[in-house]
């Protein structure tokens, strides 16, 4: 049976490790009113399903980020999927077009508790250079707006986008348009791959919604020590 957590926490934690046990013994060390976590692409190749039930078991809430992007029809069967386990939040790339977004949508329409559908924006990993390495010569700011607008016009809940570009977003799209951001350090941490980066409290107050912390709390020498320093920055 699903514990739903106490506290809407704003955090989402990344366990982007690559093993269901390595995900499992670092969850009990978390707390699931402190932090919802996420699965990504890496742990959910390694462990699939399994890795979401026995998350939800533990009582966490499960964004499963596994960005589909794809042609309709493969993306409306993998969002039902992800809506059957019974996940809190799933994601798709924007980029996948107005069609594929519609059909994302549809596919969660049947069921009572659907999870929350965000967009990938622009990846945060990527700059100005990136996108003009893929042909798109655009300002991320501005293609950011547009696969925003993209986004809600086929129903999406929100997206995820950088908080850099939180404040806009939410002026022009409203208070009930879900924002996810990656890409948070603290100033005393690398930016490792990431490059548009934000500091936690800012990112709230640039109107974020959800906030994704990923290696700030793996590789903390105390993650739940970590996870109630950054709610009281909050
Ligand atoms: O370790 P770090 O905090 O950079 O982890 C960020 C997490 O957020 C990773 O799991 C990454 O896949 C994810 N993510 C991202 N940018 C997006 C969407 C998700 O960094 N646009």
């Amino acid at each position: 049976m699903r514990v739903r957590s106490r506290f809407d926490t704003p955090i989402i934690v990344a366990l982007d490790f690559a093993e269901l046990s390595i995900a499992i013994d670092f969850a009990k060390r978390l707390d699931p009113n402190l932090c919802k976590v996420k699965v990504g692409k890496e742990l959910f190749t390694n462990s699939g399903p399994a890795v979401v039930d026995r998350l939800q078991n533990l009582g966490f809430e499960v964004f499963l980020d596994l960005k589909f992007h794809d042609i309709p029809k493969t993306v409306y069967g993998a969002v039902k999927q992800a809506a059957s386990m019974g996940v809190w939040m799933v994601n798709v790339h924007a980029a996948g077009g107005g069609r594929m977004l519609f059909s994302a949508k549809e596919a969660i329409l049947n069921f009572d508790k659907p999870p929350i559908l965000v967009a990938v924006t622009v990846l945060t990993s990527m700059e100005q250079d990136d996108l003009s390495g893929i042909g798109i010569y655009t300002p991320v700011a501005e293609q950011v707006l547009k696969l925003a607008q993209l986004s809600k016009d086929n129903g999406l809940d929100g997206v995820v986008c950088s908080a850099q570009e939180a404040r806009e977003l939410r002026n022009i799209f409203g208070k009930e348009f879900v924002l996810v951001a990656p890409g948070i350090r603290s100033s005393n941490q690398p930016a490792d791959d990431q490059r548009r980066v934000v500091t936690a409290s800012k990112a709230i107050l640039s109107g974020v919604d959800y906030l994704v912390l990923g290696r700030s709390i793996t590789r903390a020498r105390d993650p739940l020590l970590e996870l109630e320093v950054i709610h009281q920055e909050l």
